[in-house]
């Protein structure tokens, strides 16, 4: 990939694809500018080195076009962080946003609405593609969360700039954090892997067992572990379809001399709600009309103890339901964990949608070494996937 750093870019149009998904509440506000913020980097980059940043995003998931996510919101914000004027269009492609970008000049900045107006853009669709391309001279693209799919805006508009497509900043540092997690880790290298369900992560589980020292296993997704070695789970979440899975997972872990790390007890209640918990049980005996919503007392001092002693950590996914505070206590400790590890000389890395989550809640943002903005996108790059957009950039 070339390098943005260096390229002269004088009175280029530049076309960047950023990852602008914010949270919205349910007026319309962002609640969470980070993302945006992530971006400014890049985009002035640009503008010191001569271009004209033309900037695109999706925001939701929308079918068709849909007022209640439109980017115009994030136009404002965006102009108050660079303290700049920021040119909103209301579309992507129309005649209008081609001639008003056609006469466009230095020092302007250019947002254009929302790429999911069009179905064209999860669709992959060359031609959409070759109608963005031909907005601009140059391609860069900063949005590691969408990489890992073959949308119009990513993998399509890239194959219609030869020389000329970069990578953005931000995720130039995506990559080189990944990377020094997986190449060349410092040792002991430990995964910590929670959240609700097995399935969506049996292959990064896989392949984490090819580089980890230590898998740490929290969550919803411990119990099918413990039901797949005959524990009583109670009526805890499992997915019985994946208890040969779990099996496969704790046979190769011996194979590859992976310490695999359970929870040995359980905090339980008897229904789904934030209350008091009904028992502490050992992580196999759990009462037969409760459920385990978080690791246990013992559990928290064992993974703290292995993720001490950890030289490089990776966190993926909260080791109970940390959404209800009776239940959180087991995220909040690994977190804390995670953090006094990292003060002292471990390298950390936090990614997916809830454990973001999950340690914004508990102010702990500063005290990981990074925060991998794509859930999705970070699990296939870690299960040795390649990702379409970056392939395209290349
Ligand atoms: P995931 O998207 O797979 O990372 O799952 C995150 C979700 O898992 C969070 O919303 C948690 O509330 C949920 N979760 C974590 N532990 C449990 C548990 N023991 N039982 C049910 N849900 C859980």
């Amino acid at each position: 990939m070339q390098n943005l750093k260096t390229q002269s870019l004088k009175n280029t149009r530049v076309l960047i694809r950023v990852d602008f998904n914010v949270p919205l509440n349910e007026s319309q506000e962002i609640t969470d500018i980070s993302r945006i913020s992530a971006a400014v980097p890049t985009i002035k980059k640009v503008i010191v080195n001569g271009g004209i940043p033309i900037i695109i995003s999706h925001l939701g998931r929308p079918k068709c076009k849909d007022s209640t996510l439109s980017l115009y919101p994030v136009a404002k914000k965006l102009a108050k962080i660079m303290n700049k004027n920021v040119i909103f269009l209301d579309d992507c492609i129309s005649k209008k946003v081609k001639s008003k970008l056609s006469s466009s000049t230095y020092g302007e900045i250019y947002l254009l609405e929302n790429l999911r107006f069009y179905k064209e853009e999860t669709n992959g669709d060359l031609s959409f593609a070759k109608e963005l391309a031909s907005l601009a001279d140059v391609y860069i693209n900063d949005a590691f969360g969408t990489s890992h799919r073959a949308h119009a805006s990513t993998y399509g508009v890239a194959q219609f700039f030869k020389g000329n497509k970069y990578c953005g900043l931000l995720l130039e540092k995506e990559i080189s954090s990944l990377n020094s997690v997986f190449k060349n880790p410092s040792r002991p290298f430990t995964a910590v892997i929670g959240g609700a369900k097995i399935s969506s992560k049996i292959d990064v589980l896989l392949s984490l067992l090819n580089s980890v020292d230590k898998l740490i296993i929290g969550g919803g997704m411990a119990y099918t572990f413990i039901a797949a070695k005959k524990g009583k789970i109670g009526r805890s979440l499992v997915e019985n379809n994946k208890i040969k899975a779990a099996l496969e997972i704790i046979k190769k872990a011996k194979e590859n001399n992976v310490n695999l790390i359970l929870p040995i007890d359980s905090v339980n209640s008897i229904s789904f709600k934030d209350q008091l918990a009904s028992s502490v049980s050992e992580i196999n005996k759990i009462p037969a009309n409760e459920m385990g919503l978080d690791i246990g007392p013992k559990s928290i001092d064992l993974f703290n103890k292995e993720i001490l002693s950890s030289k490089t950590i990776l966190w993926n996914g909260p080791m109970g339901v940390f959404e209800f505070n009776n239940f959180s206590k087991g995220t909040l400790s690994v977190g804390k964990s995670i953090c006094e590890s990292t003060y002292k000389g471990a390298f950390s890395l936090v990614g997916g949608g809830d454990s973001i989550a999950a340690i914004k809640k508990f102010n702990l943002t500063d005290g990981v070494s990074y925060i991998s903005t794509g859930g999705g996108a970070m699990l296939e790059y870690l299960e040795g996937k390649e990702l379409p957009a970056l392939k395209a950039l290349s």
